[in-house]
Protein backbone atom coordinates (compact mmCIF):
# COMPACT_ATOMS: atom_id res chain seq x y z
CA UNK A 1 0.00 0.00 0.00
CA UNK A 2 0.98 3.54 -0.62
CA UNK A 3 -0.17 7.10 -0.27
CA UNK A 4 -1.72 6.99 -3.59
CA UNK A 5 -3.82 3.46 -3.30
CA UNK A 6 -4.38 4.47 0.14
CA UNK A 7 -6.65 7.29 -0.26
CA UNK A 8 -9.55 7.91 2.35
CA UNK A 9 -9.09 4.24 3.89
CA UNK A 10 -8.81 3.65 7.73
CA UNK A 11 -7.54 0.28 8.97
CA UNK A 12 -9.23 -2.39 9.73
CA UNK A 13 -9.02 -5.09 12.25
CA UNK A 14 -8.28 -7.09 8.81
CA UNK A 15 -5.35 -5.08 7.54
CA UNK A 16 -2.12 -6.53 8.18
CA UNK A 17 -0.17 -4.89 10.63
CA UNK A 18 2.62 -2.61 9.58
CA UNK A 19 4.43 -0.75 12.82
CA UNK A 20 7.69 1.22 13.03
CA UNK A 21 10.53 2.83 15.00
CA UNK A 22 11.31 5.81 13.88
CA UNK A 23 14.19 7.38 16.00
CA UNK A 24 15.75 11.27 15.60
CA UNK A 25 19.59 10.95 15.42
CA UNK A 26 20.28 13.34 18.10
CA UNK A 27 22.35 10.53 20.32
CA UNK A 28 22.39 6.80 20.73
CA UNK A 29 19.41 4.85 22.34
CA UNK A 30 18.45 5.52 25.58
CA UNK A 31 16.34 3.62 27.66
CA UNK A 32 13.13 5.65 27.06
CA UNK A 33 13.77 5.04 22.71
CA UNK A 34 14.48 1.52 23.70
CA UNK A 35 11.42 1.11 25.29
CA UNK A 36 9.50 2.20 22.65
CA UNK A 37 11.73 0.37 19.89
CA UNK A 38 10.75 -2.54 22.53
CA UNK A 39 6.88 -2.23 22.59
CA UNK A 40 6.64 -0.99 19.20
CA UNK A 41 7.99 -3.89 17.80
CA UNK A 42 6.22 -6.58 20.03
CA UNK A 43 3.18 -5.27 19.22
CA UNK A 44 3.50 -5.57 15.29
CA UNK A 45 5.26 -8.95 15.70
CA UNK A 46 2.74 -10.28 17.96
CA UNK A 47 -0.24 -9.63 15.70
CA UNK A 48 2.22 -11.15 12.49
CA UNK A 49 2.47 -7.68 11.59
CA UNK A 50 5.75 -5.93 9.44
CA UNK A 51 8.10 -3.61 11.76
CA UNK A 52 9.62 -0.87 10.03
CA UNK A 53 12.57 1.37 11.06
CA UNK A 54 12.91 5.50 9.85
CA UNK A 55 15.39 7.20 11.07
CA UNK A 56 14.21 10.78 10.87
CA UNK A 57 17.25 12.79 10.31
CA UNK A 58 15.57 16.11 8.84
CA UNK A 59 16.52 18.34 11.19
CA UNK A 60 20.04 19.05 9.84
CA UNK A 61 21.45 21.09 13.19
CA UNK A 62 20.12 18.18 15.89
CA UNK A 63 21.30 15.33 13.83
CA UNK A 64 24.60 14.20 15.41
CA UNK A 65 26.86 12.51 13.09
CA UNK A 66 26.99 8.68 13.11
CA UNK A 67 24.45 8.39 15.38
CA UNK A 68 21.91 6.85 13.34
CA UNK A 69 24.20 3.73 12.83
CA UNK A 70 25.04 3.30 16.22
CA UNK A 71 21.18 3.00 16.48
CA UNK A 72 20.85 0.58 13.81
CA UNK A 73 23.70 -1.45 15.18
CA UNK A 74 22.27 -1.27 18.57
CA UNK A 75 18.91 -3.08 17.71
CA UNK A 76 20.64 -5.46 15.68
CA UNK A 77 22.96 -6.50 18.81
CA UNK A 78 19.74 -6.81 20.57
CA UNK A 79 17.68 -9.07 18.74
CA UNK A 80 16.01 -6.78 16.80
CA UNK A 81 14.87 -7.30 12.88
CA UNK A 82 12.97 -5.24 10.39
CA UNK A 83 11.52 -5.39 7.26
CA UNK A 84 12.55 -3.70 4.08
CA UNK A 85 15.43 -1.39 4.19
CA UNK A 86 15.81 1.66 6.56
CA UNK A 87 14.50 4.87 5.40
CA UNK A 88 16.00 8.12 5.62
CA UNK A 89 13.92 11.17 5.82
CA UNK A 90 16.67 13.18 4.02
CA UNK A 91 16.59 11.03 1.22
CA UNK A 92 12.40 11.54 0.69
CA UNK A 93 12.26 15.52 0.22
CA UNK A 94 10.79 14.94 -2.72
CA UNK A 95 7.89 13.33 -0.94
CA UNK A 96 7.50 16.19 1.57
CA UNK A 97 7.71 18.51 -1.68
CA UNK A 98 4.51 17.04 -3.30
CA UNK A 99 2.94 16.84 -0.18
CA UNK A 100 3.12 20.63 0.67
CA UNK A 101 2.02 21.14 -3.13
CA UNK A 102 -1.07 19.49 -2.68
CA UNK A 103 -1.87 21.56 0.31
CA UNK A 104 -0.89 24.94 -1.22
CA UNK A 105 -2.74 24.17 -4.13
CA UNK A 106 -6.37 23.55 -1.65
CA UNK A 107 -5.46 26.91 -0.20
CA UNK A 108 -5.01 24.83 3.20
CA UNK A 109 -1.53 26.48 3.68
CA UNK A 110 -0.81 29.71 4.74
CA UNK A 111 2.51 32.29 5.23
CA UNK A 112 3.60 33.36 8.43
CA UNK A 113 6.04 35.31 10.10
CA UNK A 114 5.85 35.49 13.42
CA UNK A 115 8.70 34.64 15.35
CA UNK A 116 8.61 32.97 19.15
CA UNK A 117 8.85 36.81 20.18
CA UNK A 118 5.65 37.34 18.65
CA UNK A 119 4.22 34.61 19.69
CA UNK A 120 5.01 35.29 23.79
CA UNK A 121 3.81 32.59 25.52
CA UNK A 122 2.37 30.47 22.86
CA UNK A 123 4.37 28.79 20.51
CA UNK A 124 4.47 25.71 18.29
CA UNK A 125 3.74 23.45 21.18
CA UNK A 126 1.29 25.53 22.83
CA UNK A 127 -1.12 26.27 20.41
CA UNK A 128 -0.74 29.12 17.58
CA UNK A 129 -3.52 31.78 17.83
CA UNK A 130 -4.28 31.96 13.65
CA UNK A 131 -2.51 35.64 13.70
CA UNK A 132 -1.16 35.57 10.03
CA UNK A 133 -4.26 33.05 8.35
CA UNK A 134 -6.14 36.13 7.12
CA UNK A 135 -3.03 36.90 4.86
CA UNK A 136 -1.72 39.66 6.96
CA UNK A 137 1.09 39.61 9.00
CA UNK A 138 0.96 41.69 12.32
CA UNK A 139 4.62 41.63 13.02
CA UNK A 140 5.46 42.21 9.20
CA UNK A 141 8.27 40.37 7.16
CA UNK A 142 10.90 38.83 9.64
CA UNK A 143 14.43 40.25 9.46
CA UNK A 144 15.96 37.48 6.65
CA UNK A 145 12.32 38.03 4.88
CA UNK A 146 11.88 33.93 5.44
CA UNK A 147 8.22 32.95 6.21
CA UNK A 148 7.12 29.06 7.73
CA UNK A 149 4.47 27.66 6.60
CA UNK A 150 1.17 26.49 8.40
CA UNK A 151 -1.68 24.40 8.09
CA UNK A 152 -5.01 25.50 8.24
CA UNK A 153 -6.80 23.44 10.79
CA UNK A 154 -9.71 25.76 10.55
CA UNK A 155 -10.23 23.63 7.36
CA UNK A 156 -10.18 20.93 8.76
CA UNK A 157 -10.71 20.93 12.55
CA UNK A 158 -8.79 18.78 15.16
CA UNK A 159 -10.77 15.72 15.80
CA UNK A 160 -10.23 13.90 19.57
CA UNK A 161 -9.35 10.40 19.08
CA UNK A 162 -9.33 7.07 20.66
CA UNK A 163 -5.51 5.77 21.68
CA UNK A 164 -5.49 2.22 22.43
CA UNK A 165 -3.83 2.70 26.19
CA UNK A 166 -5.85 6.18 26.89
CA UNK A 167 -9.00 5.62 25.26
CA UNK A 168 -10.37 8.93 24.57
CA UNK A 169 -8.20 11.66 24.18
CA UNK A 170 -9.47 15.87 23.28
CA UNK A 171 -7.90 17.06 20.03
CA UNK A 172 -6.75 20.18 22.25
CA UNK A 173 -4.55 17.90 24.90
CA UNK A 174 -1.70 20.76 24.56
CA UNK A 175 -2.09 20.94 21.02
CA UNK A 176 -4.02 23.70 19.27
CA UNK A 177 -3.92 26.23 16.46
CA UNK A 178 -2.09 26.10 12.92
CA UNK A 179 0.96 23.77 13.22
CA UNK A 180 4.24 24.41 10.98
CA UNK A 181 4.66 22.34 8.02
CA UNK A 182 7.70 23.97 6.55
CA UNK A 183 9.97 25.70 8.60
CA UNK A 184 11.06 29.31 8.10
CA UNK A 185 14.79 27.54 7.81
CA UNK A 186 13.04 26.11 4.67
CA UNK A 187 13.11 22.51 6.98
CA UNK A 188 10.07 20.13 6.20
CA UNK A 189 8.45 20.50 9.73
CA UNK A 190 8.12 16.68 11.45
CA UNK A 191 4.33 17.09 11.44
CA UNK A 192 4.04 16.85 7.50
CA UNK A 193 7.34 14.38 7.41
CA UNK A 194 5.78 11.83 9.47
CA UNK A 195 2.74 11.99 8.11
CA UNK A 196 3.95 11.50 4.67
CA UNK A 197 6.16 8.54 5.38
CA UNK A 198 3.97 6.68 8.02
CA UNK A 199 1.15 6.70 4.93
CA UNK A 200 3.56 6.37 2.18
CA UNK A 201 5.05 3.51 4.10
CA UNK A 202 2.11 1.89 4.49
CA UNK A 203 1.67 2.21 8.54
CA UNK A 204 -0.92 0.92 10.19
CA UNK A 205 -0.17 1.62 13.92
CA UNK A 206 2.29 3.65 15.80
CA UNK A 207 3.58 3.02 19.20
CA UNK A 208 5.44 5.99 20.55
CA UNK A 209 6.13 7.66 23.42
CA UNK A 210 3.46 9.67 24.85
CA UNK A 211 6.01 13.50 24.64
CA UNK A 212 4.18 12.99 21.41
CA UNK A 213 0.12 12.54 22.28
CA UNK A 214 -0.03 16.40 21.71
CA UNK A 215 1.08 16.02 17.80
CA UNK A 216 -1.41 13.03 17.31
CA UNK A 217 -4.40 15.30 16.29
CA UNK A 218 -2.25 17.27 13.86
CA UNK A 219 -1.44 14.45 12.26
CA UNK A 220 -4.68 13.04 12.06
CA UNK A 221 -5.81 16.29 10.61
CA UNK A 222 -2.93 16.23 7.61
CA UNK A 223 -3.92 12.94 7.16
CA UNK A 224 -7.39 13.72 6.38
CA UNK A 225 -6.54 16.36 4.64
CA UNK A 226 -4.01 14.28 2.29
CA UNK A 227 -6.67 11.68 1.91
CA UNK A 228 -4.16 9.13 3.84
CA UNK A 229 -5.36 6.40 5.92
CA UNK A 230 -6.12 6.61 9.53
CA UNK A 231 -3.88 5.23 11.99
CA UNK A 232 -4.17 3.67 15.06
CA UNK A 233 -2.23 4.86 17.88
CA UNK A 234 -1.05 3.50 21.12
CA UNK A 235 1.39 5.95 23.39
CA UNK A 236 3.59 4.66 25.90
CA UNK A 237 3.50 6.26 29.17
CA UNK A 238 6.86 8.32 29.54
CA UNK A 239 10.33 6.42 31.06
CA UNK A 240 11.66 8.73 33.75
CA UNK A 241 13.93 8.59 36.70
CA UNK A 242 13.60 5.85 39.51
CA UNK A 243 12.81 9.00 41.78
CA UNK A 244 9.79 9.77 39.06
CA UNK A 245 11.84 13.26 37.62
CA UNK A 246 12.33 13.47 34.11
CA UNK A 247 14.79 11.00 32.07
CA UNK A 248 17.60 12.98 31.47
CA UNK A 249 18.55 11.89 27.27
CA UNK A 250 21.83 12.16 28.38
CA UNK A 251 21.94 9.43 30.56
CA UNK A 252 20.92 5.88 30.81
CA UNK A 253 22.57 5.58 27.26
CA UNK A 254 22.65 2.21 25.18
CA UNK A 255 25.57 1.40 22.96
CA UNK A 256 25.96 -1.70 20.93
CA UNK A 257 28.37 -3.75 23.44
CA UNK A 258 26.41 -3.18 25.82
CA UNK A 259 23.07 -4.80 24.38
CA UNK A 260 22.58 -7.77 26.46
CA UNK A 261 19.64 -10.33 26.93
CA UNK A 262 19.79 -8.66 30.64
CA UNK A 263 19.25 -5.19 29.11
CA UNK A 264 16.54 -6.63 27.04
CA UNK A 265 14.88 -8.12 30.15
CA UNK A 266 15.51 -4.96 32.29
CA UNK A 267 13.66 -3.08 29.55
CA UNK A 268 10.64 -6.07 29.60
CA UNK A 269 10.60 -5.57 33.00
CA UNK A 270 10.32 -1.55 32.53
CA UNK A 271 7.23 -2.41 30.27
CA UNK A 272 5.70 -4.24 33.05
CA UNK A 273 5.70 -7.75 31.17
CA UNK A 274 7.07 -9.61 34.27
CA UNK A 275 9.78 -11.42 31.89
CA UNK A 276 10.94 -14.74 34.03
CA UNK A 277 14.19 -14.84 36.29
CA UNK A 278 15.72 -17.40 34.46
CA UNK A 279 15.87 -15.77 31.60
CA UNK A 280 17.68 -12.37 33.26
CA UNK A 281 21.35 -13.98 31.55
CA UNK A 282 20.06 -16.35 28.81
CA UNK A 283 20.24 -16.10 25.13
CA UNK A 284 18.53 -13.39 23.64
CA UNK A 285 16.81 -15.31 21.10
CA UNK A 286 15.03 -17.15 24.32
CA UNK A 287 13.85 -14.18 25.96
CA UNK A 288 12.55 -12.45 22.60
CA UNK A 289 10.68 -16.20 22.16
CA UNK A 290 9.47 -15.62 25.29
CA UNK A 291 8.43 -12.18 24.56
CA UNK A 292 7.22 -12.91 21.67
CA UNK A 293 4.48 -15.05 23.11
CA UNK A 294 3.37 -12.92 26.11
CA UNK A 295 3.36 -9.62 25.20
CA UNK A 296 0.54 -7.60 26.42
CA UNK A 297 0.10 -3.73 25.52
CA UNK A 298 -2.44 -4.06 28.21
CA UNK A 299 -0.13 -4.28 30.86
CA UNK A 300 0.38 -0.58 30.55
CA UNK A 301 -3.05 1.08 30.79
CA UNK A 302 -3.28 2.83 33.64
CA UNK A 303 0.48 3.39 34.45
CA UNK A 304 1.35 7.24 34.04
CA UNK A 305 5.11 6.56 34.32
CA UNK A 306 7.78 4.31 33.52
CA UNK A 307 10.83 4.56 36.50
CA UNK A 308 13.76 3.05 35.23
CA UNK A 309 16.45 1.37 37.26
CA UNK A 310 18.24 0.61 33.64
N1 LIG B 1 11.42 10.97 15.60
C1 LIG B 1 10.62 11.11 16.78
C2 LIG B 1 11.48 10.96 18.02
O1 LIG B 1 12.57 10.39 17.94
C3 LIG B 1 9.52 10.06 16.86
C4 LIG B 1 8.48 10.32 15.86
C5 LIG B 1 7.26 9.40 15.95
O2 LIG B 1 7.35 8.29 16.49
O3 LIG B 1 6.25 9.82 15.45
O4 LIG B 1 11.08 11.42 19.06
Amino acid sequence: MNASTAIGTTATADTPVVGRFAPSPTGVLHVGSLATATASFLDARCRSGRWLVRIEDLDTARTVPGAADEILRTLDALGFWWDGAVVYQSLRLSFYEQALAQLHSRDLTYACSCTRRDLGATDDAGGYPGTCRPGTCRSGPTRTGATSQRFRTDRFPLEPFTDRLLGHCNADGGAAGDPVVRRRDGLFAYQLAVVVDDAEQGVTDVVRGGDLLASTPWQRGLQRALGYPSLRYAHLPLVCEPGGTKLSKSTRLIVAPAASSELLWQVLTLLRQNPPAELTNGPLPALWHWALAHWRLDALRGVTNLPANC
